[in-house]
């Protein structure tokens, strides 16, 4: 059996095995964490090997559905409890309020149950059943409610304000989300790759609320002098490419993504917008594509936003050229929208079936 080591200066374990390759290497992280907070971060970044040989680049994703929520998110939602207890807004006992398109929520549940916490969560009725089963499994109050606007006073974020607002010793209307990136997601991206040969070129991510775009971006320029250029993905329905690009809000069509996409620059975005290189619109055909081929060539099970990360992250380093690399975040697993994404009826519906190559249309088995 392997033996799990407690210091990172333990001998490497190798006996004779039928698994060459595969072997127990000590790492500081086999000391014990403290707690479903502590196993938050630190992810590792793989080499999407399917595309980097084919494009002669490096395209890197930054395993975040390895986070113990499940998500990119679970970094967010820490940050967010963080500083309303550092700044007094929560007390022991007390409720955490929030509005959230589904992965904050689960986050922010989980942290809760760990920390003892309350949890209320409002969302827009447009997310899938597997996000609100998830909140509701994990002990959150959950509000699906019609999904309308931001300037609609009925909008999610809204409502979780003014229901915090009849509580006691609850909180809403977090900051930390962007500093939570600004602190962990951009150094670790650094560190895990200024000591390759020739660094890193690029980064690019789709934005929700912004968080992990401007936090990793902001965190890139300050390490690198401004040296990695740092890029938005954005999927059709959101204004912010024509934004970035030509200076005008275009919106136009929707998005079988789910978590990404936006009709204002959010303030998370608003400090660092100004340090982006540029944007990429990735029509979903593109995206539902890259979920099928991840599968099918690198075994990756990934949601809708990631994959859009990863289209969007190959077009890039083909663009920056030959031996560019280039990471962007693999944002959850497929876990939480197999119901759509692998339903050959749901895909029918939205027009994309027919988007897939034939050799991939087995996998659609729902
Ligand atoms: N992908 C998924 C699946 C998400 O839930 C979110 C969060 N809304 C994002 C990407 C975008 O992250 P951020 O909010 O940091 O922009």
């Amino acid at each position: 059996a392997n033996v799990l080591r407690s210091s990172s200066t333990a001998a490497p374990y190798n006996p004779p095995s039928p698994y060459s390759g595969v072997s127990f290497q000590p790492h500081p992280h086999s000391l014990p964490v403290d707690g479903f907070v502590g196993a938050v971060g630190n992810t590792p970044l793989i080499r999407i090997n399917s595309l980097s040989d084919e494009t002669g680049c490096e395209v890197l994703g930054k395993a975040e559905f390895m986070n113990p929520g499940g998500s990119v998110k679970d970094r967010a939602a820490l940050g967010l409890v963080k500083w309303a207890e550092n700044t007094g807004r929560i007390k022991p006992g007390g409720t955490i309020v929030e509005g959230t398109a589904g992965n904050t929520g689960i986050g922010l549940a989980h942290v809760c149950r760990a920390k003892g916490y309350k949890c209320v969560i409002y969302m827009p009725n447009t997310q899938s059943q597997e996000k609100i089963d998830l909140l509701r499994m994990l002990g959150a109050e959950v509000y699906p409610v019609p999904a309308v606007a931001f300037e609609n006073p009925e909008n999610y974020n809204h409502q979780a304000r003014r229901h915090a607002e009849r509580l006691d010793n609850a909180a809403c209307n977090f900051e930390g989300n962007r500093a939570a990136h600004i602190h962990t997601t951009g150094p670790e991206i650094y560190a895990q790759t200024e000591h390759l040969p020739g660094g890193l070129t690029a980064f690019i991510c789709a934005t929700g609320t912004g968080g992990t775009l401007a936090g990793v971006t902001r965190a890139l320029k300050d390490l690198s002098g401004g040296k990695i250029q740092c890029w938005l993905a954005d999927p059709p329905g959101s204004v912010l490419e024509s934004f970035i690009n030509r200076g005008v809000m275009e919106r136009g069509g929707g998005s079988i993504t789910e978590g990404i996409g936006q009709g204002r620059v959010t303030d998370n975005l608003a400090q660092d917008i100004k340090l982006l290189d540029g944007a990429l619109h990735i029509p979903d055909a593109d995206t539902i594509r890259m979920i099928y081929h991840l599968l099918d060539k690198d075994g990756l099970y990934v949601g809708a936003s990631t994959a859009l990360n990863v289209v969007a992250a190959k077009q890039l380093a083909v663009k920056l050229g030959k031996g560019s690399r280039v990471v962007t975040i693999l944002c959850d697993g497929a876990y939480r929208y197999q119901s759509r994404l692998f339903s050959k009826k749901w895909l029918e519906s939205k027009n994309l079936y027919q988007e897939l190559p034939e050799h991939l249309q087995k996998y659609a088995v729902l």
